[in-house]
């Protein structure tokens, strides 16, 4: 966004609380692993992040995910079961019962509601309990540490609602959109993940270097204060010494808890809206083992677990199968997601035990036999945030903020949804915002995006 705004020809300046970019993205190298505490990789088509990396120069960099990679991993029973790839494989393996099978059957047969509902509502609606219990809380613990109990359908999956109501039924709207060659989201066939040789970190590093002198790291904005004759002066404080930026447009791209304090003066409505976005807990925990003391053969992208399973991590990712360069040579690289709105509380568990109980899911889900050679591990205070039903209302009302102070633009994850390629598409949007109202408004055009 900073930099399509300095493109435009404002001059922009980004503020990061951090000493480093990157924010969630986080990439460690270390004993000749490479870790991601954050996000592992993006996945394709996704046309703003693409063309922003192609911009950068870094499409050379880009690395697909491995070849060996050809299932994804259900837990039932105690036990992980390959599923493959594709819907018709995967709904007619035997990962379902017959009465799971059949109920998804009755789909194109179910009312359409128009109201939101939570995820969980809605599944067990259109396709029944087992899906829900199997695919759908799995897929939201691995994909936001969230209860799909809790978390609403608009604001996590709008093209399920938008099927919905375009063509009474789900399964109908899928078959529809792929006979019109406009399928691709939700057919596996067309997406690719991706990451980059030297993991997610490569994206912002680059990023800011491509702003140079532009950037400003550890600076923390403390406040927003509007001016009477126009503009904004920020509060900032840089280590124990405090000062002030006076500048014409605000980008607020933080975390909806940070957004909600520095909105508190001009709008305390949104600020208390904002600040009601729960982010739970999540712990990230990196652990490398020699191949051979692992028994099972990590041939797909990982294991996600069912709430109703009772297990201690929410998934357990095959990092090395996924991307090359992620362990060395006679080494297998596991990230274990632990905690979330399902178990906050391991979140918190001190670094030894939560190894312990990662070991121990290991060894029981994958065969792991030996120890870990090597361990990385990140908490998340505050992981990812939680949109629950009337969360359109939040994104209302900072739209009608905007509006009532010209010069605000807020974008984020919880505006936009959690995945970088979501965020990227967001930040794109809301620096053509920023350009068209400093155009119509004539303003000067001097810009502090934070962060
Ligand atoms: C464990 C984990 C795994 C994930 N996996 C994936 C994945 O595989 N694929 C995917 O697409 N997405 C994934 N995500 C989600 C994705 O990483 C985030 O949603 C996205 O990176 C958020 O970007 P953001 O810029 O909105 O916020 P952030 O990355 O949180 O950046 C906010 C920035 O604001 C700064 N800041 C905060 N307060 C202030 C202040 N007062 N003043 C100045 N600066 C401030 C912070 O320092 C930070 O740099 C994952 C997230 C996590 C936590």
């Amino acid at each position: 966004m900073a930099r399509e705004l300095a493109s435009a020809g404002h001059d922009v300046i980004v503020l990061d609380r951090k000493l480093a970019p990157g924010g969630r993205i986080n990439t460690v190298r270390s004993e000749g692993f490479l870790v991601e505490h954050g996000p592992t990789s993006m996945i394709s088509p996704a046309p703003a992040a693409e063309s922003l990396i192609d911009k950068l120069g870094l499409a050379h960099d880009r690395i697909d995910r491995g070849e060996h990679v050809k299932r994804r991993y259900l837990v039932r029973d105690g036990r992980a079961h390959a599923l493959p790839m594709d819907a018709f494989g995967f709904f007619s393996s035997g990962y379902f019962t017959l009465a799971g099978r059949l109920r998804l059957l009755t789909e194109p047969f179910i009312r359409p509601l128009d109201d939101d509902e939570t995820v969980a509502q809605f599944v067990r609606r259109r396709f029944g309990r087992e899906l829900l219990d199997y695919v759908f809380d799995p897929l939201i613990g691995g994909l936001y540490a969230g209860d799909p109990e809790r978390l609403s359908l608009s604001a996590l999956f709008p093209q399920l609602k938008r099927l919905e109501r375009a063509h009474g039924s789900i399964i109908r709207g899928v078959l529809a959109e792929r006979r019109k060659g406009m399928g691709s989201k939700f057919d596996p066939r067309y997406r690719r993940l991706f990451s980059f040789a030297n993991g997610m970190g490569t994206l912002p590093d680059h990023l800011m270097r491509s702003l140079s002198g532009r950037t400003r790291f550890g600076v923390r904005v403390e406040a927003i204060e509007p001016l009477r004759g126009g503009g904004f002066r920020l509060k900032l404080r840089e280590g124990n010494s405090v000062s002030s930026l006076r500048a014409c447009g605000v980008v607020v791209a933080l975390p909806a808890y940070a957004a909600a304090k520095l909105l508190q003066r001009l709008s305390p409505e949104v600020s208390y809206a904002l600040a009601g976005i729960e982010h739970p807990p999540l712990a990230v925990a990196a652990l490398g083992f020699k191949a051979k003391d692992v028994a099972h053969p990590l041939d797909g992208m990982g294991v996600l677990t069912p709430t109703v399973e009772q297990r201690n991590v929410l998934g357990v990712l095959f990092s090395s199968s996924l991307f090359r360069g992620r362990a060395p040579e006679g080494h297998v690289l596991l990230t274990a997601y632990v905690g979330g709105a399902r178990q906050p509380e391991l979140a918190r568990l001190p670094r030894a035990d939560l190894e312990r109980l990662v070991v121990e899911e290991a060894r029981d889900l994958l065969g792991v036999r030996g120890e870990a050679v090597f361990s990385s591990v990140r908490y998340w205070r505050q992981g990812l945030p939680q949109p629950d039903i009337g969360h359109h209302r939040r994104i209302d009302a900072l739209r009608t903020l905007e509006a009532e102070w010209p010069g605000i633009f807020v974008t984020g994850n919880y505006v936009s949804g959690v995945s970088i390629s979501a965020c990227v598409d967001a930040a794109r949007a809301t620096a053509a915002r920023a350009d068209v109202r400093s155009r119509t408004d004539r303003t000067d055009s001097n810009f502090v995006a934070t962060a």
